[in-house]
């Protein structure tokens, strides 16, 4: 007797969970953020392509609001109800409001806080698209590498993992559960981001060819962002969130003397060589503002 209500009971609970699992494949309020750079658009190779007072700067924004469109439609076919676009690059006053497809919100400006490119993100989203990326500072054969600021940074690194703009967002947003699922921009940065992530869609847009590069034309990627958005969107559990084990020891290396000086006096920071700063914490979102703040 005890056995069969033993077996009756495994059963309705083997029930609930596939149940369950079936309704979060079919999800019914799917939302998604969308995170756009601008120097892994389609076409930009030079800084003045993503410079306010370069000459073909306005036609790159364009390229850029499409390339956000395309992601949109992506995650629309795929059932997304709430879409949150951040305007990453430069000023973050880039994509075009009017132009942007009107289901998503944007955000654009910096705001001052410590999330920066992932301004916005929170535990209620989804999965995580990134748009326009490029690689890290120092890569060979990339298009406008650097990693947050050209100027300033030569390299950063988390528990010893080198990381591009790619994967610093990725912990962002692995800190709130939710995985990135798609990334569109140069070859070598799609490579550096599954390189760290594991599963994750790309479409590399162009490939680097010491400082030129050799683009696939901006319809065609269009097309393949929008078929590889929307076909990780409708396969989520594919996907983990980016993680790292705490505690988080961040070490950044500087360009400028006279900045690692000053940022050596941010409370925690740690002077670890002629160039070099360190900082640890078990708290993601504390390394992440100390980040911000030390470059
Ligand atoms: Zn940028």
């Amino acid at each position: 007797m005890e056995a069969i209500v033993k077996n009756l009971l495994t059963s309705i609970i083997i029930l609930f969970i596939s149940t369950s699992h079936a309704f979060s494949q079919g999800k019914t309020d799917l939302k998604v953020f969308i995170s756009v750079d601008m120097e892994g658009i389609t076409g930009v190779v030079n800084w003045e392509d993503v410079s306010r007072d370069g000459k073909d700067y306005e036609y790159f924004r364009k390229i850029m609001t499409k390339e956000a469109n395309a992601a949109i439609e992506g995650a629309l076919a795929a059932g997304a109800t709430e879409i949150l676009v951040r305007d990453s690059h430069g000023s973050a006053r880039n994509i075009l409001p009017e132009m942007l497809n009107s289901n998503a919100k944007l955000l654009r400006d910096w705001s001052g806080g410590f999330k920066s490119m992932m301004e916005g993100i929170d535990k209620t989203f989804d999965a995580v698209i990134f748009i326009g990326y490029h690689a890290k500072a120092g890569t060979p054969n990339a298009i406008l590498e650097h990693t947050m600021s050209s100027r300033n940074i030569t390299d950063v690194s988390i528990n010893g993992i080198s990381l591009p703009e790619a994967g610093i967002n990725a912990l962002i947003a692995g800190y709130y559960n939710v995985p990135v699922v798609f990334i569109a921009g140069e070859l070598a940065v799609c490579q550096q981001a599954k390189k760290l992530i594991g599963e994750i869609e790309t479409v590399a847009v162009k490939e680097g060819i010491g400082n030129a590069a050799l683009n696939l034309h901006p319809e065609v990627v269009r097309e393949k962002i929008t078929e590889e958005v929307k076909k990780a969107l409708l396969n989520l559990r594919k996907y983990k969130p980016y993680k790292l084990n705490p505690p988080y020891k961040l070490v950044l290396k500087l360009k400028n003397e006279e900045l690692v000086h000053e940022k050596s006096f941010y409370p925690g920071a740690k002077r670890t060589g002629d160039w070099e700063l360190t900082y640890e914490n078990r708290d993601l979102l504390e390394v992440m503002k100390a980040f911000n703040r030390m470059h």
